[in-house]
C-alpha cells in the first residue's frame, strides 16, 4: 500500500527518540522529539501541527503520523500502534509553531496540543515560572497567534513543571527533568533525558538561523538561562564515564555539544551586549526596533529589540556575570 503524502520527516535521534520536522507552510521547520518510554510517548513540543508547506499534503496530524505511518528508522514500524501509549506532551513554550494548530486528527477534529490531550491518560506539561503567561486571556498574544492571524489552540496545561522536577506519569517519576530557562519567553523551559544525555532546549538558541528574541523576550533573564545550562552541563559531563551531553533544539539543531555550543552563544552575547558586534540589519516592527547582529560566518546571530541590548548594557550584574563566564574577568 502507498504511503500517504505527510508535511512530517521522520529520522531517530538515538536508541529511543525520534526527530520529526514538520514542513510548514510559515517556514519554520520545527523540530518535534519523540521519546518512547515504557509507559507513554513523551513528544517534546508539537510543531505547527499540520499546516502543512505544501497544498496537497494528505496526512498533516502529528498524531495520526505516529498512530499510523510506519518509519524505516523504526524498523518499518508504528511509533504508537493503535495508540498503545498515552501521550506526555511537553512544551517547551507556548510560540505557535510549538503548541501546533492542526484541522485533523485522528477522533474528532481536534486541534494542535489538543489532538494529544483527547487521549483519556494523556498530560500535557508547561513550565510553572509565569502561568499567567499562558493564561487563555494571554495566550493568543503570547503565542502569536494573534500576529499572524491563526486560530490560539486550544488547551489545558494538565502539569506545571517547576524548576529541576522530573515528569510525572500514573504517580511515578519519568527519566526526564524539566529546567526553566526563561529569556525567549518566560515560560521557556529545557528538558533534560539522563539516560541519552540529551537537552532539548526548544528556542532558547540555535545555529544557522537567528536566535530569536521578540517583544516579550528578556536577554538579562536568558544570559542567566545560559549560566544555568553551562552549570549544569558541566556537572553531567564531569561524569566521565559517560558521553558527552548533546543539544538539541526547537529548529535546526539537533546534535551540538552542549558545552562547545553554549560557550558559543555566551561568546557572541558577550559581543553583541558590547558592541563589537554591529547590527547589521535594522527594522521597525509592532513600533519598535528590532536588531539583527550576525557573527563572522554566520553560524550564531540574534535577532531582538534595541530596548534588550540597551537594558542589558545598563545592568552592571548582568555586565559581569557575562564578562566572568567568559573568562574575562575572575
Ligand atoms: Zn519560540
Amino acid at each position: 500500500m502507498r504511503e500517504p503524502t505527510t508535511c512530517f520527516v521522520a529520522e531517530r535521534l538515538n536508541s529511543t527518540t525520534f526527530k520529526i520536522v514538520e514542513e510548514d507552510q510559515y517556514l519554520e521547520y520545527p523540530q518535534v522529539f519523540v521519546k518512547i518510554l515504557d509507559e507513554t510517548l513523551v513528544i517534546v513540543d508539537t510543531g505547527c501541527g499540520g499546516a502543512a508547506k505544501g497544498p496537497d499534503v494528505a496526512l498533516t496530524s502529528l498524531r495520526e503520523y505516529l498512530e499510523t505511518v510506519p518509519l524505516a528508522d523504526n524498523g518499518k514500524e508504528l511509533l504508537n500502534p493503535g495508540a498503545r501509549l498515552s501521550y506526555t506532551v511537553v512544551c517547551t513554550h507556548c510560540h505557535f509553531d510549538h503548541i501546533g494548530t492542526s484541522l485533523l486528527s485522528i477522533e474528532d477534529g481536534v486541534w494542535g496540543v489538543e489532538q494529544f490531550g483527547d487521549h483519556p491518560k494523556s498530560l500535557i506539561c508547561a513550565s510553572s515560572y509565569d502561568r499567567s503567561f499562558l493564561s487563555p486571556a494571554n495566550l493568543s498574544r503570547n503565542s502569536l497567534c494573534e500576529n499572524i492571524g491563526i486560530r490560539t489552540p486550544l488547551y489545558k496545561v494538565s502539569h506545571w513543571l517547576g524548576d529541576g522536577q522530573f515528569l510525572q506519569h500514573n504517580s511515578h517519576s519519568l527519566p526526564l527533568q524539566v529546567f526553566h530557562t526563561p529569556g525567549h519567553t518566560p515560560d521557556e523551559l529545557a528538558a533534560w533525558d539522563p539516560d541519552e544525555r540529551v537537552l532539548f532546549i526548544g528556542d532558547s538558541f540555535y545555529e544557522w538561523v537567528p536566535i530569536i528574541f521578540p517583544s516579550h523576550g528578556n536577554m538579562i533573564r536568558f544570559s542567566d538561562s545560559i549560566g544555568k545550562m553551562k552549570q549544569l552541563i558541566a556537572g553531567w559531563n564531569a561524569d566521565e564515564s559517560s558521553s558527552r551531553v548533546k543539544i538539541a533544539c526547537g529548529h535546526v539543531t539537533y546534535c551540538a555539544d552542549g558545552e562547545a555550543i553554549l560557550n558559543d552563544v555566551d561568546e557572541f552575547l558577550w559581543l553583541v551586549v558590547t558592541g563589537a558586534v554591529k547590527p547589521k540589519q535594522s527594522e521597525e516592527s509592532r513600533g519598535e526596533i528590532f536588531d539583527l547582529y550576525e557573527g563572522d560566518g554566520g553560524k550564531y546571530s540574534i535577532r531582538c529589540p534595541r530596548r534588550l541590548v540597551v537594558d542589558f548594557r545598563a545592568d552592571e550584574e548582568a555586565m559581569t556575570k557575562l564578562k566572568r563566564r567568559n573568562g574575562l574577568i575572575l
